[in-house]
């Protein structure tokens, strides 16, 4: 099955309404020839920002996180609603930076995937290895698990309603790049996995890679037969290379 590739950029804890506006106008009137599905995942407070600029054109954006409650007395958190009044079509979930900072286990994440579906956003999901985990040789044992808690949660139709991303954690804005077979070897397995539950969902299910992807190693990365595109970190700040990757999907 052929699966459009997808390109989206996580901008962390970046941004400022000015640098934001020229990487956005960037953005917006670079896409003439990209033929990927493109979108940027920014801070909450700037989501009015990027929807007023991308409105209209062939960039989608989302957040990058969200609450797993619908509403409530959970200061500091914010539901799904108020990001798709945004115009928020994405949310990340259980981006690593997340996972080992701020406490968001399996269960949290799963309940955010489900959140993030039921408010009508698309979630990625990431999971992804240590290189603790990576050198005891369990990652296929630890992405398995990261995505178990999804699929037991929410079942496997919910994955058509999603993207994955695996990131391997040693790979993440420290200039070490999976190898694209590294990086194939578990794309396939998590398809597998997913396939396994449903085939169809499997075969059609966008798994992207992230960790230190850059203009020049994209295209080889996304050439792997279950490679989707990416999750950019860093590169998606600097619109040259963010639309550089975006051509090599
Ligand atoms: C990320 O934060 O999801 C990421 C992949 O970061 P980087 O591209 O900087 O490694």
């Amino acid at each position: 099955m052929a699966r459009t590739k997808f390109v989206a950029g996580n901008w962390k804890m970046h941004g400022g309404l000015a640098v934001n506006l020229s990487l956005l106008n960037a953005l917006r009137g670079g896409m003439a020839g990209v033929k990927a599905q493109v979108a940027v995942c920014a801070p909450y407070p700037y989501l009015a920002q990027v929807q007023s600029v991308l409105a209209g054109s062939p960039v989608g954006w989302g957040a990058q996180d969200l609450s797993e409650h619908a509403q409530g007395a959970y200061t500091g958190e914010v539901a799904a609603g108020m990001l798709t009044e945004f115009g928020c079509r994405y949310a990340i979930v259980g981006h690593s930076e997340r996972r080992c900072y701020y406490g968001d286990t399996d269960d949290v994440v799963a309940a955010k995937f489900a959140a993030a579906l039921a408010g009508g956003l698309v979630p990625i999901l990431c999971i992804g290895e240590t290189l603790a985990e990576r050198e005891a040789n369990i990652t296929a044992e630890v992405v398995t698990r990261q995505l178990e808690a999804v699929l037991n949660r929410s079942g496997v139709a919910a994955l058509a309603g999603a993207v994955i991303a695996y990131e391997p954690v040693w790979a993440i804005g420290t200039g070490k790049t999976a190898t694209p077979a590294q990086a194939q070897a578990v794309h396939a397995l998590i398809r597998a996995r997913v396939a396994r539950d449903n085939a169809a969902i499997g075969a059609g299910v966008q798994i992207l890679y992230g960790g230190s992807v850059k203009p020049g190693n994209a295209a080889e990365l996304f050439g792997q037969a279950d490679i989707d595109g990416g999750l950019i970190g860093g590169a998606s700040l600097v619109a040259k290379d963010f639309l550089g990757i975006c051509a090599a999907a």
